[in-house]
């Protein structure tokens, strides 16, 4: 079966088109097809269509509210509340950038803390108009337990991916996005549908042996990257994205989730810094630029979100090329 060329804005308008037929009103169709088309014009297939039968059966079950007006409160002048109010994180974001632009050019840093919002989303789309800004920033989110803390047997972290950008004046940003699992869990997803292997040290079956089986890993737990340094800043996402701002640890946001396939409610932690304001004048860009090429003088490396910005141009161009399978899987819904 061979797959379909679109255009990013065809991309857009059915995924627009398919949340709303399924509840979605304007402004949370339109953010969260925007993080979808963003995902599919990088070539990030694992966060594009892929994702959207899992926002229709959300909207389906009632666990997301597709009408949702997140509301944006100061709690101090440098932490900028969004309450989702149960919406889909793009909606979340795309309320409260603004203050939290304003607030971290006021006091050189501020805090989004974003509660109940249901994340299913890479993070880099969350940071890169943040960036754009001029502002560094850091998001991370968790998820529900599918990643087994250093030394355990038992899930208990999500995947918690971690997303952190760097303005780059006249440029795209330098944003690094990465799970804190050796393996994304929609990258596993995507494998086992594929019928794919995916290497050793990834994950264990429901035992807790170590399998390179996708769908003995779906049952099972992932691994964090790193051992127990990683299987850390998997915590500390936990601690960021719960306890810090008033929302639910992975388990928690398990023993509440109606395991309709998509996302379950939790929070993002999110922010900015202003480099200007922390480093007293505006020499951080060409300083950090002269940074940048001392890692390009090495053959064989590249800036974390270059690949991406590759893609963008690419399929500007050319199209993206969609997986037949996961259009028949929309067609169907
Ligand atoms: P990858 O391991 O594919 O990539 C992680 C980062 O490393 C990217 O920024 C990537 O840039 C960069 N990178 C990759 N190779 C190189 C290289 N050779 N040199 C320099 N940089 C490199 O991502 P993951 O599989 O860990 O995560 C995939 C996505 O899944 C993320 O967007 C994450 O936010 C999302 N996710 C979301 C969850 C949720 O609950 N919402 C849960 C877990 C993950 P580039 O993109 O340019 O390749």
């Amino acid at each position: 079966m061979s797959n379909q060329v679109m255009t990013v804005e065809a991309i857009r308008t059915l995924a627009h088109d398919t949340l709303k037929k399924f509840g979605a009103d304007d402004l949370n169709a339109a953010a969260v097809a925007k993080t979808i088309t963003k995902a599919e014009r990088d070539g990030c297939v694992s966060h594009g269509l892929f994702r959207l039968p899992g926002y229709v059966a959300t909207l389906k079950s009632g666990k997301v509210d597709g009408n949702a007006r997140p509301t944006v409160k100061s709690l101090a002048p440098a932490v900028v509340q969004v309450n989702g109010h149960n919406c889909f994180a793009p909606s979340a974001v795309q309320e409260g950038r603004a203050a939290l632009i304003e607030a971290t050019n006021t006091c050189g840093i501020a805090i989004m803390p974003m509660i109940g919002v249901h994340h299913f989303a890479a993070l880099w789309p969350d940071l890169e108009e943040i960036c754009d800004a001029g502002l560094a920033a850091f998001a991370c989110v968790s998820y529900k337990p599918s990643v087994i803390p250093a030394g355990g047997k038992k899930a208990l972290y999500g995947t918690n991916p971690i997303a952190f950008g760097w303005p780059r004046p006249g440029k795209s940003p330098m944003i690094f996005d990465m799970a804190t699992a050796v393996m994304a869990r929609g990258e596993v997803g995507i494998a086992a549908r594929d019928g794919h292997a995916i290497p050793d040290g990834v994950g264990v079956d429901a035992d807790g042996n170590p399998t390179s089986d996708p769908n003995e890993i779906l049952k099972g737990a992932l691994l964090a990257f790193g051992g127990y340094k990683g299987s850390s800043i998997s915590m500390m996402v936990e601690l960021l994205a719960g306890a810090m701002i008033g929302e639910s640890f992975s388990f928690e946001a398990a023993i509440r989730d109606n395991s309709d396939g998509g996302p379950p409610q939790g929070g993002e932690f999110l922010f900015a810094i202003n480099p200007t304001l922390v480093r007293g004048n505006d020499g951080w860009g060409d300083h950090a630029e002269g940074f940048f090429d001392k890692i390009y003088e090495q053959d064989g490396t590249r800036l974390p979100g270059d690949r991406r910005y590759q893609n963008r141009a690419k399929h500007d161009r050319d199209g993206v090329e969609v997986s037949q399978i996961i259009l028949d899987k929309i067609k169907a819904l």
